[in-house]
């Protein structure tokens, strides 16, 4: 099994094995980034990683995971951005009685009754 040297920002320099290191591939973008589990520090470090750097990884066996940015990206935006008001009038809602009711039976928007 291949030898992997990688950089955790707070431990320096790290080799871990190939099955140590993982890639993830943006199946929209085709960006990649590499992310292994420190042997340091014990936390997750997440990298970019160009095109020559993920074919390196992979060549060397290094397990690839395709992912998907969220469907919600696609769908139609309407109306008006939200606004810090309706930031504070959605903080007291969630504070007061029967937030959830009003809103599931459809009561308009929080903040109208
Ligand atoms: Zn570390």
């Amino acid at each position: 099994m291949a030898t992997v040297r990688a950089s955790c920002p707070s431990c320096g320099d790290v080799e871990l094995t190939t099955r140590e290191v993982q890639v993830q591939v943006c199946s929209a973008t085709d960006e990649g980034t590499y992310s292994f589990l420190c042997p340091g520090c014990r936390l997750i470090v997440n990298k970019g990683a160009e095109q020559r750097v993920v074919e390196l990884l992979v060549s060397a066996g290094v397990r690839v995971v395709s992912w998907d940015l969220p469907a919600e990206l696609s769908e139609p935006k309407c109306g008006p951005p939200i606004t810090y008001d309706d930031l504070l009038t959605f903080h007291f809602e969630l504070d007061s009685e029967g937030w959830l009711e009003h809103v599931i039976a459809g009561g308009g928007p929080l903040g109208s009754r």
